[in-house]
């Protein structure tokens, strides 16, 4: 099933998306409780009573979670083609530890990043002139744990939803730390909504990303170097993972910094990322 946020009518809203993709069903739950929280405010509950369906067309869709209450774990370098794309880019600064790292690479983007389908990705060249996309599979965690075993992760997962891990290359080279690159503001377009763990067959899913129409990245989740349960369990090493946390789970070869010379995003590109059995994630890049 999938679950989206959306504005109608002057008010936030969660509700079921069609099988055809065009309309949602709005379910009966205050604003108030999913202003922030989206879709999350569902995990654990009964489904609530859908009070009205109504054509995609008119609703204005939000990130899935418009603002987690945590920061979003990212895992980095988790695709072996990206690992060697980035470990030869100069801007790797975790390339002391090799180009395939032995464990996940952690780091996180701060919750005010997250902006949703449509919304802007705002670069600033007085801050940044090296903006790069990455099309991500994101994982949300419906039960809480810790110290959970590979075995039992998958127990954990509520759905997925795409991620665009929108990088200043830049200051990911100049901070040994990558939060401050990955974490400015609107660099987390979400959505386009979150689909329940039924929907996706984590061994073969395809990912893919288009720059301009032009096609940058296409890979498939089953050649994650590390996959999700593992991601889990690594993450929950004596970190409560929480229901609503959102975990992304890393991009594959194809960005832009892997060209020669880098394709960096300009103002007025349009990103498209496409991971089968969720949708499309589409948002345009403004210069301030
Ligand atoms: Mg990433």
């Amino acid at each position: 099933m999938k679950f989206a946020t959306f504005d109608w009518n002057g008010a936030r809203h969660v509700g079921r998306v069609s099988g055809d993709g065009a309309a949602v069903e709005r379910f009966d739950v205050a604003a108030e409780r999913v202003r922030e929280a989206g879709v999350s405010a569902l995990i654990g509950n009964p489904l609530p009573k859908v009070t009205q369906t109504i054509r995609l067309a008119e609703v204005s869709l939000c990130a899935p979670i418009p603002r987690p209450r945590r920061n979003i774990f990212c895992v980095g370098k988790n695709y072996y083609d990206h690992a060697h794309e980035f470990a030869n880019s100069g801007f790797d600064s975790s390339a002391a530890q090799g180009a395939v790292p032995k464990a996940p690479i952690i780091f996180s983007k701060v919750p005010e990043s997250v902006v949703g389908p449509g919304a802007a990705i705002r670069i600033d060249p007085t801050v940044s002139t090296s903006v790069d996309y990455e099309v991500e599979l994101a994982v949300i965690v419906g039960k809480a744990g810790r110290n959970i075993a590979k075995a039992d992760a998958m127990a954990h997962v509520w759905g997925y939803t795409i991620v665009n891990d929108v990088t200043a290359r830049d200051l990911q080279g100049l901070h040994s730390q990558w939060l401050i690159g990955k974490s400015q503001d609107t660099f987390c377009p979400m959505g386009p909504w979150a689909v329940t763990t039924d929907g996706l067959d984590l061994a073969d899913t395809s990912v893919k990303c288009w720059v301009n129409g032009e096609l940058r990245q296409e890979s498939n989740t089953g050649l994650l170097i590390f996959d999700v349960p593992t991601i889990i369990a690594a993450l929950s090493n004596g970190i409560t993972l929480l229901p609503g946390d959102v975990i992304a789970t890393g991009t594959p070869a194809g960005v832009g910094l892997g060209f020669k010379p880098p394709k960096f995003l300009r103002d007025g590109d349009v990103v498209r990322q496409e991971i089968a059995g969720i949708g499309v994630l589409e948002n345009r890049v403004e210069r301030l």
